[in-house]
């Protein structure tokens, strides 16, 4: 009679777990069923959120499902990052971040809100360039009469950023390394409002992702001065590289990637991967990137064991640099 019941309560569980497998399973098949919030961790209007926005709208058409963007500007990047590792893990919340995910596990070693082992990988997004750029009437006509200028005037001239674990931060900190200078440094929630300032001559220069500089620089509402890529860029002929004018060596991609909170089941995270993947190969998408000096990252880098190993390359390299240059948040 016993072991008849035990067997009976054993169908009765098996039967259980096969229905919640197939639930899950159900479900999973069925993810996005409601909008998805990407998060940028940085003001609206700037670099990032130009990426997002366009990845997004990409995004929404093949997942049938509205990707909707949600600006977490503030401390370099970290208060959005944050913001998603304690999110649901369910795929219904998401992060574009950039190179900072890299940089801000050294930089806030103190005080970083979360650990960079909170995410799961969906896929490397872009690799953006940085330009030299400054308010119009900025005197220097090049990089090497800026580097000159910046040395003599170092009391006056101000440097524009995004707030400690920024790009601009980082092109800053190695800028002001190059030059052997130490100059005003200005912090915004992201390089958007930074630019309208530029743009008004509240602050005199900064270094910034040609997704945010290049209509600016064409439209000669700004100086540009240089690009920090290897080669100069088909968008910006006119430009020369910061190490053939007079700043060797000095090179800077920005690398944006695409993380969902950790432990977001491996269905979500692979739908996501597949929709950023068609997003890259969007027409608009590409002609966009390729006007604001940039191109999506090629399929087969484009996954999450690509990303995860690169992070984890970027982590080294970084936390080498900021240690080497002694710059904390603390
Ligand atoms: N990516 C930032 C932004 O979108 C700028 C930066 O990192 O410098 O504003």
């Amino acid at each position: 009679m016993i072991s008849k019941l035990r067997q009976t309560l054993f169908m009765v569980s098996l039967l259980g777990n096969a229905l919640l497998a197939n639930t899950g399973r159900a479900a999973d098949a069925a993810f996005p069923t409601k909008p998805v919030t990407m998060i940028v961790p940085f003001a609206a209007g700037g670099p990032t959120d130009t990426v997002a926005r366009l990845i997004a709208q990409a995004m929404s058409v093949e997942l049938k499902q509205t990707v909707v963007i949600e600006n977490v500007g503030g401390a370099g990047g970290t208060l959005g990052a944050g913001r998603v590792a304690r999110a649901a893990a369910d795929g219904y919340t998401i992060l574009l971040h950039h190179i900072g995910q890299a940089t801000s596990p050294t930089l806030y070693r103190n005080k970083l809100p979360y650990k960079v082992e909170d995410f799961e990988a969906i896929g490397l997004v872009t690799a953006v360039p940085m330009t030299i750029v400054a308010r119009k009437d900025f005197p220097p006509k090049d990089l090497k009469e800026l580097i000159d200028y910046a040395k003599k005037n170092k009391d006056k001239v101000t440097y524009a950023n995004a707030g400690l674990g920024s790009a601009s931060h980082l092109c800053g900190m190695l800028l002001m390394k190059a030059m052997d200078t130490v100059l005003t440094t200005v912090p915004y929630k992201g390089t958007g409002p930074a630019m309208n300032d530029l743009l008004g001559g509240q602050v005199d220069f900064m270094c910034d992702q040609t997704t945010n500089t290049t209509s600016q620089i064409k439209a000669g509402k700004i100086k540009g001065y240089a690009v920090t890529s290897k080669k100069a860029i088909a968008s910006l002929p006119q430009l020369p590289t910061a190490a053939d004018s007079g700043l060797p060596g000095f090179e800077i991609s920005v690398w944006h990637a695409l993380y969902a909170p950790k432990s977001t089941p491996p269905a979500a995270v692979n739908r996501l991967n597949q929709a950023l993947k068609v997003a890259l190969k969007d027409k608009i998408v590409i002609s966009r990137f390729a006007e604001l000096g940039t191109e999506p990252e090629p399929e087969e880098r484009v996954k999450p064991e690509v990303l995860k190993a690169y992070l984890k390359d970027e982590l080294t390299r970084w936390d080498g640099v900021i240690k080497k240059a002694g710059q904390f948040a603390d």
